[in-house]
């Protein structure tokens, strides 16, 4: 037996037992003939004391860091006690010892305040995660797995995996490919989801369906996306939206309590997408704080109807916003007496390239109940105040205005607002307030290809009142830059997100479940019946054969992780992630392969570069 014990679990329980412990050396101290262990493994630490008389041994056997060590001896009460370790009233004292495997001086320390930078610690990733840090938030992500599939698994749904290697059928992502050796020319594609398959599996009877499962998408990766990532998938027959928002909130609420102990108190709160994008700029708005966009000139887009304010900033020879298409404003609590340079320096920021806004206009509401404007010479006091008042201001309150390009606008003060919740320690960690973001358009513009395509996926259900809307209009789009006034941009769809504190942890949506209607959704993309026959023959067939109404929704299982665990970072709570180029900078993949492998194939390289 290698070991009695771990070295997390001895006590003052334990003193006087005989016992035997295995683990990595994590320090080694000499007080003049003692020597001191730290012997680390999952566990925790524990203390061991080597006597003097095994000074002849150890100087035989010298340790150094991350040996494996295997030590016997006796438990006894500390004099110098730890109150931070578990095991810190007790110590060890080694009365025979084991160098089960040598390690070299590794490139960094293994502690939680490591020397080491994240490439070296991407490259040794098998040494990072003995770091406690990197543990803990494997831990969490293995405790967020179970609780849901203990939730799951009680609501009588059945796990049920799904190939990995399957048909290319691009819609959205860029799929990654595999070649096939049996089928030369021919490739698999990797599944950017089991979309197809948890359809099928509803068309099969198996009405409540789960799966923790990677999905695969070759895209350019932003910050925190990962080429392979893992989805809690779910899928279920016979519901509606409502049914389907009940259970998986359950879900959520489920996981909060068993992995932080929080009894989330309220219904989650319900936002149509309409009001996300007219409140907060941001189809998944962080409710933790207030701060809503105010509109404050009518706008020209699909928002045209929710503009219930009076037109407050055209007219007065103001140029910049008489031009723009839209101007916003957000009232910042408690930033009135903000100095030149502090407002110089929000100027700044708002003009940085990944915001892209050309100024910043703001008006102090001050507490003597004046107010003081970068565009006084415009604005006399009065209007001033209207627009404060429209944004909700108070005294004391600073107003923020932006004004542009609709869409650019409107995304660089939801980006404004977010920064100033974040300044203003509004935005806090140990708070999680969910949000369902509800009836999503259906389609989105395509600029590029002047063409509908799905916003969520094409199996998506619009709202039965939107299904004529859909069946009796053409999907051809005559003036590209009047894509708004067609029908089809008012079409919603009965799809739904699940937002925690500003990001979108999940989503999913009812389903299309009749041949038909399929058919006219694959058309309204702009694809030919050829196409949709070869790309999804198969699901449309299946359709025939009895499908049962079904909706269903994904959960971004990383992303959960890292914000339960309070990180910015998915790849913190992935136990083998990529780097930002898609990278595995351990394996060093991707990589070439052999000749023959090539032969095999039947593939030829002809690289452009
Ligand atoms: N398969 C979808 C996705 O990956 C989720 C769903 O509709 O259930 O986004």
């Amino acid at each position: 037996m290698y070991r009695t014990h771990t070295c997390g679990e001895l006590t003052l329980k334990n003193v006087q037992n005989e016992v035997t412990l295995a683990g990595w050396v994590q320090t080694v101290r000499k007080f003049g003939a003692i020597t001191f262990v730290d012997l680390r493994d999952r566990y925790g630490i524990t203390q061991l004391l080597f006597n003097e008389s095994l000074n002849p041994v150890l100087d035989a056997n010298p340790l150094g860091r991350e040996f494996v060590l295997q030590a016997k001896g006796k438990v006894q009460e500390r004099s110098n006690k730890n109150p931070q370790l578990a095991t810190g009233e007790i110590e060890v004292i080694v009365t025979d010892f084991t160098v089960l495997n040598k390690a070299v001086t590794p490139p960094f320390t293994i502690q939680d305040d490591t020397d080491g930078g994240d490439d070296l610690r991407m490259k040794y990733r098998f040494l990072d995660l003995r770091r406690n840090a990197v543990k803990r938030n494997l831990e969490l992500r293995y405790a967020v797995n179970r609780s849901a599939r203990n939730y799951l698994h009680e609501n009588s749904f059945m796990d049920i995996e799904t190939p990995f290697l399957i048909k290319s059928t691009p819609e959205g992502a860029r799929d990654f490919v595999v070649p096939s050796r049996m089928n030369p020319g021919q490739f698999y594609a990797l599944p950017q989801s089991p979309q197809t398959f948890k359809q099928l599996l509803m068309v099969s009877g198996y009405d409540r369906y789960y799966q923790v499962v990677k999905c695969f998408r070759d895209e350019d990766l932003r910050a925190d996306r990962q080429p392979e990532f893992t989805q809690i998938d779910c899928e279920m027959s016979f519901v509606q939206q409502e049914d389907i928002l009940n259970m998986f909130e359950g879900l959520i609420k489920r996981i909060f309590k068993d992995v932080k102990g929080i009894d989330y108190p309220e219904k989650v709160d319900r936002m149509t997408w309409e009001d996300a994008m007219w409140q907060y700029g941001n189809d998944k708005p962080d409710i933790r704080f207030g701060m809503q966009l105010c509109n404050i000139k009518k706008p020209a887009s699909v928002f045209v109807e929710k503009s219930d304010k009076p037109e407050l900033v055209s007219g007065v020879g103001f140029q910049v916003f008489d031009d723009a298409e839209t101007v916003l404003a957000i009232a910042v609590p408690g930033c009135s007496e903000y100095t030149r340079k502090q407002t110089d320096e929000l100027t700044d920021w708002v003009k940085r390239p990944q915001i892209g806004m050309k100024g910043l206009v703001f008006i102090k509401c001050n507490t003597d109940g004046t107010y003081k404007s970068s565009v006084d010479k415009f604005y006399p006091a009065e209007r001033l105040k209207a627009i404060a008042d429209a944004a909700g201001a108070k005294a004391g309150d600073l107003v923020l205005i932006l004004a542009g390009a609709e869409e650019r606008t409107r995304k660089a003060t939801s980006e404004l607002r977010l920064e100033m919740g974040k300044r203003l320690g509004l935005r806090k960690e140990n708070e999680f307030k969910l949000l369902w973001v509800l009836d999503f358009p259906l389609f989105e513009y395509a600029e590029e290809e002047n063409r509908w395509v799905a916003r969520h996926h094409p199996f998506t259900s619009p709202k039965p009142d939107h299904i004529p809307v859909m069946i009796n209009n053409s999907p051809v789009i005559d003036n590209a830059a009047e894509y708004l006034q067609h029908p089809y941009a008012n079409i919603k769809a009965n799809a739904y997100d699940m937002v925690l504190n500003g990001n979108e942890i999940g989503g999913g949506s009812i389903r299309i479940f009749q041949r038909d209607l399929q058919e006219k959704m694959f058309a309204a993309l702009g694809m030919t019946p050829e196409e949709s026959q070869h790309k999804f023959g198969f699901l449309l067939g299946a359709f025939e054969y009895g499908a049962p109404p079904h909706g269903g929704i994904a959960f971004g299982f990383d992303r959960l992780c890292s914000i339960l665990g309070g990180s910015e970072s998915i790849r913190d709570f992935i136990a083998f992630p990529k780097n930002n180029s898609g990278r595995d900078v351990m394996l060093d993949a991707p990589s070439s392969i052999d000749d023959k492998q090539f032969q095999e194939l039947q593939i030829k390289l002809d690289l452009k570069q």
